[in-house]
C-alpha cells in the first residue's frame, strides 16, 4: 500500500479525529522519497502499521470534589510505538482533550522522541479534567485517582508518562506518590519528578531552553544571531517562559507572553525579574493582565500575539493556535524564523503560508524535543541512582538540540533536490525520525 492510499484510509476510518488526521498527513507529506528509496516500507506496510496505536487504554476516573459530590472524568493513555524504548509521553489534563487529541501527539511523539536518538517509545495520556479552580485537594485526588487506574499500564520499563498541559511538577509528584503506594517501587516510572526524590535537575526548564537552543542553530546556519531579536513568545507556561527566559538570557528581546485571556505586550522587553514574577503570577493562576499594573506595557484582552511585529515567533500554547490568517500576519510583520514550542502549533494552512514566504520553520517534534530528551537523562539517572549537574544536563542538552537540528539539516539537504538554500526542517525531521522507527520495525519482522 503507498502512503497516499495509507492516507487515504486513515482519513476514512478517523473522519471523527480531526487532530490525528492532520498529524499524519503532515508526516506523510514528507516522506515518500525515502519511501521510494526503501520498497521494503511499503512491502512491510511500516507506514500503516505506524498509524495505528499499539494499542489505547481508557478508563473512568471517579474522585470526589471539595464539597463531597462525586465527579466523574475520561482518562486515556495512548501506547503507540515502542520500537525504540518504552512509551514515553506527557499526560494531559485539559478539558479539550479527546482521544483525537492524544493520538495526536503520541503519533508526534514517536519521530520526536526518535530524533533525539535516545531510547524511547511514542506514547501520551491525559484525561478531560480542567484543573483551572479547583484546590489543591482536589488536584491531589484527582491524581491520585487517576493513577489508581493508570499503574496498572506502566512502569520504568514499559510506559514512562511525564507532565504536558495542566501537569506539572505538584501532579506529577502526587502521581508518583500513588504509583509507589500501590506497587511499593521506587522507580523511575514518571519523570518530572521533583528534583530530591528522582527529579533531574533542568527538566522543568528542558523544552523552552532547548526550543532556543534549536533556534540558535537555526540562527547560525543563516550566519544571523539571536542577539537584538524581538521575539513573540505565546503561551504562559512551562514552556512559554522558559524560552522566554533563556532568549533573555541570549540577548534577545522577548515582547510578548499571551494565555487563555489574551495577549501582554512588554514592549521594552522582558527581563529576569518580569520573567520571575509572571511565573509566580501564573503559578497562583492569577490574571497575566495584573502586570501592566506592575510593569507597565499593554494588554490584549482576547488576542493572540501576532498582529506585533517581531523578527522570531515561538508559539509555545497549544495544538492549531496559529491559524492561515495568524500565518499571514506573522509574514506581513517580519517574522523570519518561526519555532514550535507547543506540538503542532500551526494549522496545515499556516505551515504552507510560511513555507511559501520562505520563513525559516522549526517544527514541535524538533524543536521541543529538549522536554523529553531531558526525561529520558531523568530515566537513566534513575536507573544508576546517580545524579548529574545541572551544567552536565545542559551541556547534553545542548548538543543533543544540535544534533537534532544537524541531522534534519542533513536529511533535508539530502531528500530536498527542489529547494536548495531553504532548509527544510519540517521534512527533515519527519525523514530522521521516521527511517529510525522504520528501520527498527523491518528488523523486528512483522511484530510491532
Ligand atoms: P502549561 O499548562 O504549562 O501552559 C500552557 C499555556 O498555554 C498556558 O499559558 C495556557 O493559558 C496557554 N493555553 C492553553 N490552551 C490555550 C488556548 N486554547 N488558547 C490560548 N492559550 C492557551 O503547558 P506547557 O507549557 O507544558 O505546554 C505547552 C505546549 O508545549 C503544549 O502543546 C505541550 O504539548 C507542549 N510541550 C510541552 C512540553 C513540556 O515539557 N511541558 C514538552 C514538549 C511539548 P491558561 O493558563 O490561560 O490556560
Amino acid at each position: 500500500m503507498s502512503i497516499s492510499q495509507a492516507i487515504e484510509k486513515v482519513e476514512a476510518r478517523y473522519s471523527h479525529q480531526p487532530e490525528f488526521v492532520q498529524a499524519v498527513k503532515e508526516v506523510a507529506s514528507t516522506i515518500a522519497p525515502l519511501y521510494d528509496a526503501h520498497p521494503e516500507y511499503q512491502q512491510m506496510k511500516i507506514f500503516e502499521r505506524l498509524v495505528e496505536p499499539d494499542r489505547i487504554i481508557c478508563f473512568r476516573i471517579n474522585w470526589e470534589d471539595d464539597q463531597g459530590e462525586v465527579q466523574v472524568n475520561r482518562g486515556w493513555r495512548v501506547q503507540f510505538s515502542n520500537a525504540l524504548g518504552p512509551y514515553k509521553g506527557g499526560v494531559r489534563f485539559h478539558p479539550t482533550v479527546t482521544q483525537s487529541v492524544l493520538k495526536f501527539l503520541g503519533f508526534e511523539q514517536i519521530f520526536k522522541n526518535a530524533l533525539t536518538g535516545l531510547p524511547m517509545g511514542g506514547g501520551k495520556g491525559g484525561a478531560d479534567f480542567d484543573p483551572k479552580g479547583k484546590s489543591d485537594s482536589e488536584i491531589r485526588r484527582f491524581c491520585y485517582a487517576f493513577m489508581r487506574e493508570l499503574h496498572h499500564y506502566v512502569s520504568k520499563d514499559i510506559d514512562v508518562p511525564a507532565g504536558d498541559i495542566g501537569v506539572g511538577g505538584r501532579e506529577v509528584s502526587y502521581m508518583f506518590a500513588m504509583y509507589k503506594n500501590l506497587t511499593r517501587e521506587y522507580g523511575g516510572v514518571l519523570t518530572g519528578k521533583g528534583v530530591g526524590f528522582g527529579g533531574s535537575l533542568m527538566r522543568t526548564e528542558a523544552t523552552g531552553y532547548g526550543a532556543v537552543y534549536f533556534l540558535e542553530n537555526m540562527l547560525t546556519a543563516q550566519n544571523e544571531s539571536i542577539e537584538g531579536k524581538k521575539v513573540l513568545i505565546s503561551g504562559a507556561g512551562n514552556v512559554s517562559l522558559h524560552a522566554a527566559e533563556k532568549a533573555t538570557m541570549l540577548g534577545a528581546s522577548v515582547v510578548t507572553v499571551s494565555d487563555s485571556q489574551g495577549t501582554l505586550y512588554d514592549e521594552a522587553g522582558l527581563n529576569q525579574e518580569k520573567i520571575d514574577w509572571l511565573k509566580a503570577q501564573k503559578a497562583k493562576s492569577k490574571p497575566l493582565a495584573e502586570y501592566v499594573d506592575v510593569y507597565g506595557g499593554e494588554w490584549f484582552a482576547k488576542q493572540k500575539p501576532w498582529h506585533i511585529k517581531g523578527d522570531i515567533a515561538i508559539p509555545s500554547a497549544t495544538q492549531n493556535e496559529v491559524n492561515g490568517e495568524d500565518a499571514k500576519l506573522m509574514v506581513e510583520n517580519g517574522i523570519k524564523y518561526v519555532v514550535e514550542g507547543a506540538n503542532m502549533p500551526l494549522t496545515a494552512d499556516a505551515v504552507d503560508h510560511i513555507r511559501v514566504h520562505r520563513v525559516h520553520y522549526a517544527p514541535g517534534k524538533a524543536a521541543n524535543a529538549g522536554g523529553v530528551a531531558v526525561s529520558a537523562l531523568e530515566m537513566s539517572q534513575n536507573s544508576v541512582r546517580q545524579y548529574k549537574t545541572f551544567e552536565q544536563i545542559d551541556d547534553r542538552l545542548k548538543s543533543i538540540m544540535k544534533n537534532i537540528h544537524d541531522s534534519a539539516a542533513d536529511a533535508s539537504n539530502q531528500y530536498d533536490k527542489t529547494d536548495k538554500g531553504y532548509i527544510d526542517y519540517m521534512a527533515g525531521a519527519n525523514l530522521v525520525g521516521f527511517k529510525r522507527v522504520a528501520d527498527a520495525l523491518i528488523a523486528y519482522g512483522i511484530l510491532n
